[in-house]
């Protein structure tokens, strides 16, 4: 399948929240989802946006394989799960939410990690599946601290973290106070 028309481009499942706040009509949207859908992953309210705005289409199974462009993005080709139905679509705008992979592999013997890789702090660190390392302190970690003593995480590499600018900002300065605390001891 081959066609052509004009469109904004979303991917993945984090898009839901910008797609929502979609108000034009005049241009059409669409998310592209890799998978079967987002029911599992996104809110209830988010998705009953998404249904009831008829300027978002919602195309499952589906994926960006190329991007054409002169000056600048005018062109993208998209593929279902079949590689004969690829479509070619003038879009100039694409926005990808894939999610994020933390950039923690060389920190998995120095503190704990969850299942993702984010870093886990607090009582996260002390939970029964937490892993080997153990928290040795008859204290109970602060707040934002990992499974080491005295080292503390913020910010987006940390799990359960709001993944916001003003988050980071917010525990990075939180954080200073507790190593104040810490040196005190
Ligand atoms: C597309 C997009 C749009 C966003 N829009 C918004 C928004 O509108 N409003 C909002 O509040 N938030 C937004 N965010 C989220 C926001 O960018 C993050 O929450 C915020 O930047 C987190 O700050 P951070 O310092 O924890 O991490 P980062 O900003 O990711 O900084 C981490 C830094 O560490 C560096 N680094 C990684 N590994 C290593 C290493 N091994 N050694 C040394 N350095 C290393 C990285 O290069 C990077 O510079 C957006 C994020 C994305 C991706």
């Amino acid at each position: 399948m081959r066609r052509r028309g004009r469109h904004r481009g979303w991917r993945g499942n984090s898009a839901g929240r910008r797609l929502s706040f979609l108000r034009s009509r005049r241009s059409a949207s669409n998310m592209l989802v890799r998978g079967a859908g987002f029911a599992d992953t996104m809110s209830r309210y988010l998705i009953r946006r998404i249904e009831d705005n008829p300027a978002i289409g919602l195309r499952t199974h589906t994926q960006i394989v190329a991007a054409g462009r002169q000056r600048h993005l005018e062109r993208v080709q998209c593929a279902t799960t079949d590689p004969a139905d690829v479509e070619t679509n003038d879009i100039r705008h694409v926005f990808i939410m894939a999610g994020a992979m933390p950039n923690t592999g060389w920190l998995e013997r120095c503190v704990v990690l969850d299942d993702k890789g984010f870093i886990k702090t607090g009582f996260r660190t002390v939970a029964r599946r937490s892993g080997r390392a153990r928290w040795p302190l008859t204290r109970p970690p602060y707040l934002l601290e990992t499974s080491r003593p005295g080292v503390f995480a913020v910010g987006d590499v940390r799990g359960g973290n709001i993944k916001r600018v003003a988050s980071a900002v917010g525990e990075g300065s939180i954080a200073v106070a507790f190593v104040h605390q810490v040196l005190q001891q």
